[in-house]
């Protein structure tokens, strides 16, 4: 049997297919049926047009119902989905194209897929292998150059179905959908709930307050990046009552801070569900539906995930093993060797800990590890102990080149206050090589579209910060 993802997705849309799929700000609502047909349209085109099982179609593009028409087109001819994200520039462009070779791109879904409705529509989804080839995403990648994770349709079909039973969806559902689909978060963790379970989405082109507050009347689950729920705390329109139709906040991409996870309880009454996640495995732990959710833990592994840490030591790089693990990167076989184990773990990158009881915790990403004097600083440490701080919003803590510690301790603080006293409150919690030697206070930190601080970019800004 094919184990082709739109053959599993499209078994799971609803019997009565004019129900809907895509709910849109103007009103309008776009069918499962005017989905399954577009799809097929887009897979007779791109046959048409010579595309063969295995050949990339990229899409970058803004977000649309359409887009989504041409993914599962995709799928359903049996080619690879190469989305790229959407702010990307011409140049940035010509890299992927360069590395994925696709045979076609598509930057206009609406004007593609009407043009696609003067081709036969394929009537037979192409048949897949589980180990084939279903989408190629590309890391976003903050130092060197992006790589690309191969994802097969046995990892994504695995890994939708078991968060679909993870978090509970039923046909009853209407999920908020306000994420990017140039990424793994909004295309496979949040499209793949909703199309499993048959079930409507409030279709938002990107996070916009007064459209969320207003879909938020009629989504039963949200599913966002931290900067999500704290632009909704910021708002005063968003109440508790605003937010008691929905049943489950879910949250992940980066750390949720447990000053915001404690905040949106205090206003909600409700637990965020944070989770964890990569684009090379898609989710890997979650905390419970039904149990305890608990701010700076990312909860436990997805069942079948293998989830140890590495180096003997308590806190260590995350190793993972798993039916959503993908195989390698494109192109790239000295990449695929280094990050994985000899015994085919994937060395994820991410620095945590596991309770007895095999709740995880993440501490950070490895490349961010300070080493100041010879010591381990891991930045998370830092952070949590200055977000107590009066003052302070939130804090990004990075190591930068000291003539003596080999990297000095810095906080980037969003906030206000005198340095040297809160340097001195820092002392009271931290050893003296783990407190900042100097705290820089901002405005706002630099993130990327899905929310996460780009401590790359601090370390640029900062690097000379000790030679003065
Ligand atoms: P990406 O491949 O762009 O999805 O980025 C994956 C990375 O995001 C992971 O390796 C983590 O560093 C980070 N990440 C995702 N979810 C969380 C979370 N809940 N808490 C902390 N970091 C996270």
């Amino acid at each position: 049997m094919s184990a082709n993802l739109y053959d599993l997705l499209s078994r799971r849309f609803p019997a009565d297919r004019s129900k809907p799929c895509f709910l849109l700000s103007d009103g309008r609502a776009i069918s499962y049926g005017e989905l399954e047909a577009g799809a097929g349209q887009v897979a007779g085109r791109l046959i048409a047009e010579g595309v063969e099982p295995g050949d990339r179609v990229a899409l970058q593009a803004e977000k649309t119902a359409e887009a989504i028409m041409v993914y599962l087109g995709v799928l359903k001819a049996g080619a690879v989905f190469l989305p790229l994200n959407s702010a990307y520039t011409a140049a940035e462009v010509d890299y992927f194209l360069g590395d994925a070779e696709p045979k076609v791109l598509v930057t206009d879904p609406p004007a593609w897929v009407a043009e696609a409705a003067g081709y036969a529509p394929l009537e037979t989804t192409v048949a897949r292998a589980a180990d084939d080839l279903a989408s190629l995403i590309y890391t976003s990648g903050t130092t060197g150059r992006s790589k690309g994770a191969m994802l097969s349709h046995g990892n994504l079909a695995e890994n939708a179905l078991a968060l679909h039973a993870a978090w509970g969806f039923t046909p009853d559902d209407v999920l908020l959908h306000a994420l990017p689909i140039f990424h793994v978060h909004g295309l496979f963790v949040a499209l793949h709930c909703a199309l499993l379970s048959g079930c409507p989405m409030v279709w938002l082109p990107k996070f916009a307050d007064a459209e969320v507050l207003a879909g938020l009347d009629r989504a039963t689950v949200m599913m966002g990046v931290p900067t999500f729920y704290t632009r909704l705390l910021d708002n005063p329109g968003f109440t508790r009552a605003k937010a008691e139709n929905v049943r489950l906040f879910v949250c992940g991409s980066a750390p949720l801070l447990p000053s915001t996870f404690a905040e949106f309880e205090d206003r909600t009454g409700q637990r965020i569900l944070e989770r964890y996640g990569m684009s090379e495995a898609v989710i890997i732990t979650t905390n419970p539906l039904d149990g305890d959710r608990i701010a700076g833990s990312v909860g436990y592994p997805l069942p079948g995930v293998d989830l140890r840490i590495g180096g003997g030591e308590e806190t260590g790089v995350i190793q993972i093993k798993g039916p959503s693990v993908f195989r390698e990167y494109w192109r790239m076989p000295e990449k695929t060797a280094e990050e994985f184990t000899a015994d085919g773990f994937f060395i994820t990158g991410d620095v945590g800990r596991r309770d007895p009881d095999g709740r995880v915790w993440i501490s950070g990403r490895a490349k961010d590890l300070i080493i100041s004097g010879g010591y381990n600083v891991y930045p998370k440490e830092v952070e949590l102990v200055l977000d107590e701080l009066p003052g302070v919003t939130e804090s990004a803590v990075i190591g930068v080149p000291h003539k003596d510690f080999g990297e000095g301790v810095v906080a980037v603080v969003i906030g206000r206050g005198d340095e040297a006293a809160m340097i001195a409150k820092a002392r009271e919690q931290l050893a003296a090589y783990k407190a900042p030697k100097r705290i820089v206070f901002v405005d706002e930190l630099p993130r990327n579209a899905m929310g996460k601080v780009q401590k790359n970019l601090l370390r640029q800004a900062y690097e000379r910060l000790f030679e003065t």
